[in-house]
C-alpha cells in the first residue's frame, strides 16, 4: 500500500480559480517527500484536500489505502498535519494543546500526558510546557504544532513549509527532528518553495506549478537534470 496517492484531483475555488487542474502523486510508505513549487502554485490547496479542510471539485485521495470519501475517520487515524498558520488555541497551556489533540484520537488522558512529555522534550518545549501557548516564539509554536501533529503516532506527516518564520539557528535542530520521525519509519511529506532545503533531506520530489505536475522523480534524478 502506499503512503498516499492522489489521483486526478482537481480544486476549482468558488471565485472560478482553478488551484489544481487533475494532479497525480503516489507516495511510498517510508519516504521523504518533498512538494516543490512556488507560491499560488497549490501546494497549500493539496495539503487541504488531503487533511479534508478543503472540498475537492473531482478525484481520489488515499492515505494507506483507505480514500478520504469512504474511510475519512481510517484516513485520519493515520494522518499527521502540520499547516501553515497556527491554528491551536492560544489560551491554551502548551503541554496541553498537546493533550487536547489526543483526546480527539481518543487516546486515554494518562498516555496522552506522557506521550506529550515526550515530544515535548524532543522538540525543546518541555520547560515551557505550563506556558499560555500566545506566548510562544514563532519558532516555538512551529515546534508545538508538530507535538500536536504526531501525539496520535500517524503513519504519514505532512508539513506545510516547516521551516517558515524559523530563525536560521533553529532551522538544523528542526530539520533533524524530522529526519529522525522519518528515520523511525515515518512518512513523511513537506512543501517548500526552496530547492536547497528539499535537496539534502529529501529522496523524492514532486514540482507543481500553476495547478499541474511538471516533474516527478528522484531527489537524484533531479539533481543531475539541473
Ligand atoms: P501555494 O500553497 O502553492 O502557495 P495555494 O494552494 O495556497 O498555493 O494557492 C493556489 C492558488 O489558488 C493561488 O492562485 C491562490 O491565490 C488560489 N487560492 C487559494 N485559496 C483560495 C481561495 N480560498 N479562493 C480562491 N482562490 C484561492
Ligand atoms: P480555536 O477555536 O481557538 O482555534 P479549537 O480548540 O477549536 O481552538 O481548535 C484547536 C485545534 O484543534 C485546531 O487546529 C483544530 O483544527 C483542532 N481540532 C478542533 N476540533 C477537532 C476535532 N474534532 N478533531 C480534530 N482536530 C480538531
Amino acid at each position: 500500500t502506499k503512503a498516499l496517492t492522489i489521483r486526478k484531483l482537481r480544486k476549482t475555488y468558488d471565485n472560478g480559480h482553478e488551484a489544481l487542474k487533475g494532479i497525480d502523486l503516489s507516495v511510498e510508505p517510508g519516504d521523504f517527500f518533498a512538494l516543490l513549487g512556488p507560491n499560488g502554485a497549490g501546494k497549500s490547496t493539496t495539503i487541504g484536500i488531503i487533511s479534508s479542510l478543503v472540498n475537492k471539485s473531482a478525484g481520489h485521495v488515499d492515505i494507506f489505502g483507505y480514500d478520504i470519501d469512504h474511510d475519512l475517520v481510517a484516513a485520519k487515524c493515520h494522518l499527521g498535519v502540520v499547516p501553515q498558520e497556527f491554528n491551536f488555541n492560544q489560551f491554551e497551556k502548551v503541554q496541553d494543546v498537546v493533550v487536547t489533540q489526543a483526546g480527539y484520537y481518543g487516546i486515554h488522558h494518562r498516555e496522552a500526558r506522557r506521550n506529550s512529555e515526550s515530544y515535548l522534550k524532543q522538540l525543546g518545549l518541555w520547560d515551557k510546557r505550563d506556558t499560555q501557548s500566545r506566548m510562544l516564539s514563532g519558532g516555538m509554536k512551529r515546534r508545538l504544532m508538530i507535538a500536536r501533529a504526531l501525539i496520535h503516532q500517524p503513519r504519514l506527516l505532512i508539513l506545510d513549509e516547516p521551516t517558515a518564520g524559523v530563525d536560521i539557528e533553529l532551522r538544523r535542530t528542526l530539520w533533524d527532528f524530522i529526519s529522525e520521525i522519518n528515520s523511525q519509519g515515518t512518512t513523511v511529506i513537506l512543501t517548500t518553495h526552496y530547492l536547497e532545503e528539499a535537496e539534502q533531506m529529501c529522496s523524492n520530489i514532486a514540482i507543481i506549478d500553476d495547478g499541474s505536475i511538471i516533474e516527478n522523480t528522484s531527489m537524484k534524478q533531479l539533481l543531475r537534470k539541473l
